[in-house]
This record gives structure tokens, sequence and C-alpha cells, in this order.
């Protein structure tokens, strides 16, 4: 039994950037029978970004890069975002260290989210996201849906 970090969106929360969800119910019973207990979080809206919100993305390089400064997160209309994003990704690590998350399950494609894909233009590209890059950086071990 452990709390696991879940993108908020997998869990049937509206957080989307065009204010839907994304519900994984194939997730859901997965933890359930493993009985762990899923821990909600939206990097994106702990950052302090509406809902809905300008769809945005990550400029040439992936999350890694965008912790180390050396790219930002935009919005298609060409908005720095980049603070909001790494402002959410540390409160998502502060969450999983409050309660003893090991793991995260999260949301393929997002700038925020994305574990080995995300969105670039209309394409989507190899690359994490900034939230699972930083999650990754404090240890947690990182699965994407
Ligand atoms: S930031 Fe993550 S949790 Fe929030 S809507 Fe995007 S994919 Fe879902």
């Amino acid at each position: 039994m452990a709390n696991v970090l879940v993108s908020a969106c997998l869990l049937g929360l509206p957080t989307r950037y065009d204010g839907a969800a994304k519900p994984d119910r194939e997730l859901l019973e997965q933890l359930r029978t493993e009985g762990h207990t899923p821990i909600p979080v939206c990097p994106e809206q702990l950052g302090g970004l509406p809902t809905p919100r300008p769809p945005a993305e990550i400029e040439h390089d992936d999350g890694p890069a965008v912790l180390a400064g050396r790219a930002r997160v935009v919005t298609l209309e060409g908005r720095d975002i980049t603070e909001s994003y790494l402002r959410g990704a540390d409160a998502a690590l502060r969450i999983a260290r409050l309660l003893s998350c090991r793991t995260a399950w999260l949301k393929e494609k997002s700038p925020a989210c994305g574990v080995h894909r995300i969105k670039r233009g209309e394409r989507t590209v190899p690359g994490r996201g900034v939230a699972a890059a930083r999650l990754e950086a404090g240890g947690l071990e990182v699965f994407g849906r």
C-alpha cells in the first residue's frame, strides 16, 4: 500500500488546458487492485495557470533543459510561461515528498507531465515534460500513460 502521484486529468479531474479531463479507468483499476492511493496533481494548475488556458509547448528541447535554464515554455501566442511550469513542478515534488510518493503516473504528450513524449506544434516528439523531469530528478520513478 503506497501513495502514488497521478496526473489529475488521468483521475478524471477537468484540469486540461481546454477544461477537459482524460480519465484512465485502466490505470485507476490497476492502482486499486495493487492497493495504492492515487494522489492527484496538476503541475500546470499548481504553477498558477488558469483552466482553461492557452496551449503551450517547450521550445526546441525538453523538460531537463527547462530545469537547467536552457529552454523556455511558451504559449502558442509566444508568451513565456516558464516560471509557472517551474513553480508547478516544484510544487508537485513537494506534494510527493509530503505524502512519501515514490512513483508517479503521468500523462504523455504534455509539456508538464509527458514522460516519453511531448507535443511540439502538430507533432509528437520524444522528450520529458518539465514536471516529469523534476519528479525524476527528485528521486521518483515516473511512468507515462
Ligand atoms: S499538467 Fe499534467 S495533470 Fe495537468 S492537465 Fe496537463 S497533463 Fe493533466
